[in-house]
């Protein structure tokens, strides 16, 4: 059986460290979070019964700075993932090389089947169970997988009402007009595309030549879809739960975007269009495309179908979408893979930019913003790319690399408490 998220996170962190000479003794603390919290919240459903879901909240390593990461609501999340996204947080914080450590909550439940009333019960009950260990200089979640600045605004007004006062600085990826960002909300498939834009331009390649397919329409995978056009990529394909739409002369995502407007969900499904054909996720994965993008969720890629992908890069917009097994196979087939913690991590680069306004009282414009965001992204990739190129390591085990220099260095200069 291939191994669980943790498991693969782990592998990855005990070989690097391996490479890196990490010290044993800082090596034998990033293998665990400092803290796991499960909580048990029951919420009354419309029809007056109660259910009682299962959530958590994990805290990988606080030595950079606050923990930081997002909190999901999917049907299979379990603490063994949601203690694997802790960790490629501090690794994601580090290699953008932001005052952040890494956390990661999550609710077992399916919030499509619930009604919005049931959602915001969940939320809220859940925010005050975690509310211990949470807050903006300990811990501060965001959205991630079926979570929204909508979900960031309640818990904000949750915590706010115990405090007694607004309380900007408890999450990120709020809305607008309750300290949100500018740009937050597409930060994450702006960081995609800008790393991919980056990768063309080591490999000489034009993005006009480029076709690019996306696996997951959510909030990562349509705005990559929107930016790729905007640099002249095609994009060929995109797929969510649902399915997926394929046309090789280049989707028209004007119309598929109005479609998902109205649709059940926001859903491809139903999308109808002459020269778009419907095709699978597993199809999807193996297009014969430049670029894929699998911005869905973990375990994608995996040993099964790693040997029939053609694509020539591989950039994640999803955390974990690559098993560890299909990533040597991948290896082997001489496929770049940009890294998760490298190719998503413009959602929490702007996070941090959302914090710190917050923290301020003063706002940035967009273009301050996205030209930030481009900035610290493209010295981070451009620092990976020459260490594999230096070191003819992947670009995972160099982000991996530069990632843990920068932990254990705070590690050494803080210490050992006691
Ligand atoms: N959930 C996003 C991630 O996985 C964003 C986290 C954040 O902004 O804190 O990177």
């Amino acid at each position: 059986m291939e191994k669980n998220l943790f498991e693969i996170s782990l592998c990855t962190l005990d070989n690097v460290a391996e490479k890196v000479k990490l010290d044993p003794n800082i090596h034998v603390i990033l293998r665990q979070p400092e803290r796991e919290l499960t909580v048990a919240v029951p919420v009354r459903m419309d029809d007056g019964h109660v259910e009682v879901f299962t959530g958590y909240r994990v805290q990988h390593s606080s030595l950079r700075g606050p923990c930081k990461g997002g909190i999901r609501y999917h049907q299979d999340v379990t603490l063994d993932e949601i203690k694997a996204l802790a960790m490629l947080m501090t690794l994601k914080c580090a290699v953008v090389d932001i005052p952040y450590g890494g956390a990661k909550g999550g609710v077992r439940c399916d919030p499509l089947k619930m009604s919005r009333e049931e959602v915001i019960r969940l939320t809220r009950r859940y925010t005050v169970m975690i509310m211990p260990i949470i807050g903006g200089r300990r811990d501060i979640p965001a959205p991630d997988v079926n979570t929204s600045a909508e979900t960031m605004g309640w818990i904000m007004d949750t915590v706010s009402m115990f405090q007694g006062h607004a309380v900007l600085d408890v999450v990120t990826g709020k809305p607008l007009d309750l300290g949100g960002s500018l740009g937050r909300n597409e930060a994450t498939g702006r960081g995609v595309m800008i790393s991919t834009i980056q990768l063309l331009k080591k490999l000489n390649r034009n993005p006009s030549d480029t076709t690019v397919a996306i696996q997951g329409y959510g909030n990562v995978g349509s705005i990559a879809a929107y930016l790729f056009a905007d640099q002249g990529c095609k994009v060929v394909a995109v797929s969510d739960v649902t399915g997926g739409l394929y046309n090789p002369e280049g989707l028209d995502l004007e119309s598929i975007n109005e479609h998902c407007k109205i649709s059940e969900h926001h859903f491809l499904k139903g999308y109808k269009k002459k020269g778009t054909e419907p095709i699978s996720n597993e199809e999807l994965l193996l297009l014969d495309v430049d670029v894929l993008v699998p911005a869905a969720l973990e375990n994608q890629i995996t040993k099964e179908n790693a040997p029939a992908v053609k694509a020539k890069y591989i950039v994640e917009g999803a955390n974990g979408p690559t098993t560890a097994e299909a990533d040597k196979i991948l290896e082997e087939k001489g496929i770049i893979v940009v890294p998760d913690i490298l190719a998503n991590s413009g959602g929490v680069v702007v996070s941090y930019f959302e914090w710190v306004q917050g923290i301020q009282s003063f706002f940035w414009d967009l273009e301050q913003i996205n030209s930030h965001l481009e900035k610290i992204m493209v010295k981070a990739f451009d620092a990976v790319w020459s260490l594999t190129q230096d070191k003819k390591e992947s670009m995972r085990c160099a982000s991996f690399m530069i990632a843990l220099k920068r932990v254990s260095a705070a590690m050494r200069h803080r210490g050992i408490f006691p």
